[in-house]
């Protein structure tokens, strides 16, 4: 074999990876956070055409795209139930969504975040009403910074909204943790991967409802407690971000509709002025052009659906329906 130029050659021992100080002297974390503090996200609804539903995530250095099909024809048939629709959710973590190389396909830890991740959705999606059916969730981590599994959850709670699945609520999810001997929300790939112990968790915020809850470590009872607590607090200020994403989504086709009804008028009245004018009579004054901004200022346009979060389940649920 010839000399291979340019590859640098395997050597030295290894040198296992060393345990950054996980919290200054003010109690800041690694990336400038407080303890209670969530990484930023954000989130988009309807990001896919082909999808029946969609949306994307970018949480911290969590970027997640989540596309939902269905309620359609179960494969392979004989997971099909006669009474009632499954939910079948898929999360996988692309090869290129981590630093070290990440094996391509399935894996373990895969298939446990999925099944974790359908039995929380089967809570909430009104099965009953489309049977021998499922809904089809793949959750697609294309960078991964520790939290995948909450966010994923949480941008497929939108892009099942989306795709207008009827549901009883939105599932949200969050994790924290035990980082130098102090509980924090919302742990960083260091402080997963340095760190005590990591609680996961998704709730249905409308019944309180806990649909995962999984820790990994070791906690005392009340640490655990003070953990779920963290938990449900930020779940709560994430669930404005999920809902934001759909009232976006939703006001722009609202928008739309109103420019298309709009239009229609216009024409119509045009009609009118053509058969006055071969008439002799007198033109109608036309529509007044003042009166779209009038109605439709920014701050008067009406949510897609107010606090109520009935309102969204009922989103194209119908033409799923059966
Ligand atoms: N991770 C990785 N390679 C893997 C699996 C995980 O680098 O094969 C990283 C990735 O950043 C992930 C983090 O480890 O987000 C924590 O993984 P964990 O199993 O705790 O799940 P998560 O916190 O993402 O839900």
């Amino acid at each position: 074999m010839g000399k291979m130029d340019g590859v640098k050659p395997i050597s030295g021992t290894y040198k296992p990876p060393v345990k950054p100080k996980l919290l200054d002297k003010n109690g800041l974390r690694l990336d400038g956070r407080k303890a209670d503090e969530l990484r930023p996200l954000k989130i988009e609804a309807h990001v896919l055409n082909r999808a029946d539903g969609s949306a994307y995530l970018e949480w911290g250095k969590n970027k997640v795209l989540v596309g939902v099909y269905g309620p359609r024809e179960v494969h392979p048939r004989h997971l099909a139930k006669s009474e009632k629709g499954i939910v079948q959710c898929r999360y996988n973590m692309a090869a290129f969504s981590v630093s070290d190389r990440k094996r391509p396909g399935p894996d373990r830890r895969s298939q446990e975040i999925s099944k974790v991740a359908s039995e929380a959705f089967e809570h909430v999606v009104f099965t009953e009403r489309f049977p021998r059916t499922t809904v089809d969730i793949y959750i697609e981590v294309l960078e991964a910074n520790a939290g995948t599994r909450c966010a994923g959850i949480t941008a497929a709670s939108v892009a099942l909204v989306d795709a207008g699945i009827p549901m009883k609520d939105m599932v949200v999810s969050c994790a924290s943790g035990k980082i130098e001997n102090t509980m924090v929300l919302d742990l960083g790939k260091e402080e997963d991967n340095f760190g005590q112990a990591d609680v996961p968790m998704a709730i249905i915020p409308s019944t309180g409802d806990i649909v995962l809850l999984q820790m990994d470590g070791e906690l005392s009872k009340d640490e655990l407690a003070q953990a779920i607590e963290m938990n449900i607090g930020a779940c709560k200020r994430i669930y404005e971000i999920q809902r934001d994403a759909l009232k976006r989504r939703y006001s722009v086709g609202k928008e739309q509709e109103e420019e298309e009804a709009e239009e229609e008028r216009k024409k119509e009245e045009r009609k009118d002025g053509e058969g006055k004018d071969r008439d002799g009579g007198a033109r109608e004054p036309g529509p007044d052009q003042s009166a779209k901004g009038d109605d439709w200022g920014d701050g008067e346009k009406p949510a897609p659906f107010d606090e109520d979060v009935g309102e969204f389940k009922e989103n194209k649920g119908g033409e799923s329906d059966g």
